[in-house]
């Protein structure tokens, strides 16, 4: 069990809640024995109990207990707190064989939720209105402070008593208190559009991912039209490294042990790498990162201070043991593919090289129809050098130059000392999406570590050797967590250019098809996306087919769009648009593919 925060300032009302709910289910189930119910986070504001009861609750049986609940607050019972010795207490629960073991538990010094206690744990209870619970508070003074309209139950579901699966299997029930109705709202409806949006939920309608059983967990399966998503969003990537100066590279994904000794990875990160793969009496390890090759491609050969910078890109698929626990559709997952790529430059290139990847960052991120992204930059703790790699001066110009770069292009940014890892400062970008919320994306940062460890040097004008200054940086991060993230943030309805399909061709009638064939045909040939729906459906239900898919555009085409050489477009908003010539609709289709962005 998560430890509880007495200090949190709500958790006065969340405790007082999970009270008036205990005593809401005893109301209608007398026979109930009850668990516990400390406030915690699975829900924001959340609340809980669990019980044990004659018969399985239900969410239709929640509405009943939440007016039990509203009329204890309408009440306005005071909490009463009292201290009971452990022969009072045993009498109190008699019936209550969860609370008896607790009480055995606090006569041995631990506190109620089985954390051991300083002292002795004091054996208290507090009382509202005539129901007792074994408790060590701090609660409300009165029921009445809990709003009214206020709080929410929000599900029922199985939790073995003390989390232990050798337990007996108890009901817990969620639920949701705020200051007021008005926050409780805006939370609810938060809550109901991101449930809508949720990726996972939308990768399975619109057939786009998997994550199977067979396959393990955090490892993903693109279906056809996700893969083709993913692609678009590869090409994009690979249209703007070659357009802004980078090198590619590709890499295996497995290295030998003395690989990963020399980076450091088997030192420092052994944990969050898959165990290691004996061939040949040799132990090979998936990557984690991509890192270490690119080091070696570099010092495979001399380098002049003639050849910098160089800039190494690769959209390398990396393997990390997270715990299943912590996996989530795609956002966090086992294998992911990293858009990364390494710069190295000589000292007086660090300025234009930082200047240039912001840029570059910045303008890509656009492209995706995300809010303005909130930019940090992660300083070291200036009190313990001795915790960095790099010199004191490396770091001072690497933070400085970070600093500049965000100031001259006027970019607000929060700078956290203390934040930085140990191999160098780093500016990371966060995305904000169409429901508020903040994703950390793009990444920027310094590595004082990895150059000196492979020992990368470049032979400066002086004729001697330097070593270069390395960034690593990733635009997506990763491709699988930003498609996540571009799901959920345009809910499904991917902007033209990166939807599978583009626009679907609907006939009214069977003697349609052949110029409905014509018209895909012509778009296809101008290098668009699209299908034709030739079912034998009313139209209705082809429209209503296309708006499920999220298909931006329907074209639509009888017998007077065949006559003019043109098509009814319809949009997956519901907007009607008109009939148009199906030559200017290709010039509105190309232009809005042009400029990227939402529609
Ligand atoms: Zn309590
Ligand atoms: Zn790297």
């Amino acid at each position: 069990m998560a430890p509880v925060d007495r200090e949190d300032p709500s958790y006065e009302l969340r405790h007082s809640a999970a009270h008036v709910l205990a005593q809401a289910v005893k109301e209608m189930f007398p026979e109930a024995k009850l668990g516990w119910g400390p406030p915690h986070d699975r829900f924001e504001n959340g609340f809980y109990y669990d019980f044990d009861l004659p018969r399985p609750l239900t969410p239709e049986d929640l509405p009943e207990v939440e007016e039990r609940m509203r009329q204890i607050v309408r009440e306005d019972h005071p909490f009463r707190y009292r201290v009971v010795g452990a022969g009072e207490a045993r009498e109190l629960f008699a019936d209550q064989p969860y609370k008896l073991e607790t009480i055995d538990e606090l006569e041995e010094g631990k506190d109620e939720y089985g954390e051991a206690r300083l002292g002795g744990a004091v054996i208290s209870t507090y009382t509202q209105d005539a129901f007792e619970d074994l408790c060590l508070g701090p609660h409300l003074e009165r029921t009445g402070q809990i709003p009214v309209d206020g709080f929410k139950l929000l599900d029922v579901s199985g939790a073995y008593w003390r989390g232990s699966e050798e337990n007996e299997m108890l009901q817990r029930v969620h639920g949701t208190v705020w200051p007021s109705r008005e926050e409780l709202e805006r939370y609810l409806w938060q809550r109901e559009e991101e449930e809508k949006r949720d990726h996972r939920r939308l990768g399975a309608e619109l057939d786009l991912f998997s994550i199977r059983p067979e396959v393990g967990p955090g490892l993903a399966l693109f279906h056809p039209k996700g893969a083709l998503v993913r692609v678009l969003m590869e090409d994009y990537w690979r249209e703007r490294h070659r357009a802004g100066g980078y090198d590619f590279v590709a890499t295996p994904h497995v290295g030998r042990s003395v690989l990963w000794e020399t980076s450091g990875h088997l030192k420092w990160y052994e944990e969050g790498m898959y165990s290691a793969i004996a061939v040949e009496d040799e132990r090979y390890y998936l990557k984690p990162m991509n890192c270490p090759f690119h080091m070696l491609i570099f010092n495979g050969r001399p380098r002049s201070y003639r050849d910098l910078p160089m800039r190494f890109a690769e959209l390398g698929t990396v393997y990390r043991y997270e715990p299943s626990g912590t996996l989530r559709g795609l956002l966090r997952v086992r294998g992911f593919t990293q858009d990364d790529a390494h710069l190295f430059c000589r000292p007086d290139q660090m300025r234009a090289e930082i200047d240039r990847v912001l840029e570059f960052c910045l303008s890509f991120l656009a492209d995706y129809g995300f809010g303005e992204p909130k930019m940090e930059l992660s300083a070291r703790d200036p009190g313990t050098p001795e915790k960095y790699a790099g010199s004191e001066a490396d770091w001072e110009k690497a933070e400085s130059t970070l600093a500049a770069a965000l100031e001259a292009r006027g970019l607000a940014y929060e700078r956290v000392e203390g934040e930085a890892v140990f191999y160098g400062p780093k500016i990371d970008i966060e995305i904000l999406d169409a429901l508020g919320r903040r994703w950390q994306a793009s990444t920027v940062q310094f590595d004082f570590n990895l150059p000196e460890r492979f020992d990368l040097t470049y032979v400066g004008e002086d004729n001697r050797p330097h070593r270069p200054y390395m960034v690593h940086r990733a635009l997506y991060g990763s491709i699988e967590r930003f498609f996540a993230l571009l799901i959920e943030h345009h809910a499904g309805a991917l902007p033209v250019w990166l939807a599978p399909t583009q626009a679907v061709v609907i006939p009214v009638a069977e003697r349609n098809l052949d110029y409905a064939r014509e018209v895909s045909g012509e778009l296809a040939a101008a290098g668009f996306r699209t299908e034709v729906d030739g079912r034998q459906e009313r139209m209705n239900a082809k429209i209503r087919d296309a708006q499920l898919q999220k298909i931006p555009y329907m074209l639509i085409v009888g017998n007077r769009e065949e006559e003019a050489r043109g098509v009814s477009v319809r949009l997956r908003t519901n907007e009607n648009r008109g009939m148009t010539g199906l030559s200017s609709f290709v010039e509105h289709l190309q232009e809005v593919v042009g400029a990227r962005g939402g529609l």
